[in-house]
């Protein structure tokens, strides 16, 4: 919050570090594991979470899972939902959310009405996200004008997303560290995507070391029912992946390949596992 502030009060000083800031981000993708990962796990949670949040046990897509409740959200990690929509995943026979929360089709495409924050730093993110998924998919992005339910792009701590389309104003929120990868990525979530290290089938490809996992975030990594099935194939390198050190307690990684090695954090496109199950519910 501190930085957030200094860098506020020059926006040209702003615009250059912000600039300055994604370049590192890019480029420490192949260099920096370790620091490249902690500053992801940094954009996969919703801030700012003070630990006083009431955490409430409820059942999700069949497992018990904690979650941090705060109003009437319930949040994971970076998602956002609601306690109707957590109690929907464990009545699913098959796909990542239930028809109704699905942007609606006109022609040949899906809508999204949206509206970006005036003061929301670096609106490019959200242009060249906005980008990547049209060029991509057959969703289409356009100013709300009087839609009931739209995406608000919005500047925030951390980022974050509500998944699915709630039928209201949702906000997708950016903090300055979230690049371009992060907005696809939350994007993801807010046409009703989940995490990809929640596959029912991901044992046959990872494992999950509980024991590096930080307190209380254990829920993350829970595998989804097998009724809940998002792709038949799971995918390491999709956008909605974490990454191996993800709320690692001891720098030890939370997620290896089979053959113990880690893998760096996916957030620069919509991987074909990603556009195949996209295909399935936006076609
Ligand atoms: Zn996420």
């Amino acid at each position: 919050m501190k930085t957030s502030r200094l860098l506020s009060l020059s926006a040209i000083t702003l615009s250059v570090l912000l600039f300055t800031n994604c370049q590192t981000e890019d480029e420490s993708v192949s260099t920096e594991i370790n620091q490249e990962s902690s500053k992801s796990e940094a954009s996969a949670e919703v801030y700012p979470l003070t630990g006083n949040e009431k955490i409430v046990t409820k059942m999700f897509f069949g497992e018990e899972t904690e979650f941090n409740q705060v109003d009437n959200n319930l949040i994971l990690g970076d998602m956002i939902l609601s306690p109707e929509q957590v109690e929907e995943t464990n009545i699913l026979e098959k796909g990542v959310i239930r028809r109704n929360r699905h942007w609606p089709k006109s022609g040949s495409y899906y809508y999204i009405p949206y509206t970006v924050d005036s003061n929301l730093p670096n609106k490019g993110r959200v242009t060249s996200a906005i980008n990547h998924w049209e060029s991509k998919t057959k969703i289409r992005f356009i100013k709300r004008t009087n839609q009931r339910a739209y995406i608000r792009f919005r500047s925030g701590s951390g980022c974050s997303s509500s998944v699915g389309r709630t039928g209201g104003r949702q906000n997708i929120t950016l903090a300055s560290g979230c690049s371009t990868g992060n907005t696809i990525h939350e994007i993801g979530h807010a046409i009703g995507m989940y995490h990809e290290q929640q596959h029912p089938k991901r044992d046959n490809y990872v494992t999950v070391n509980f024991n590096n996992i930080k307190s209380g975030k254990a829920s993350n990594f829970n595998k989804r029912s097998s009724s809940s099935v998002r792709t038949s194939t799971f995918d390491i390198g999709s956008i909605m992946m974490y990454g191996s050190y993800f709320f690692s307690k001891n720098g030890k990684p939370t997620i290896v390949r089979k053959n113990g090695s880690t893998f760096n954090v996916q957030r620069r496109a919509l991987s074909s596992g990603d556009l195949s199950v996209i295909r399935r519910y936006y076609n």
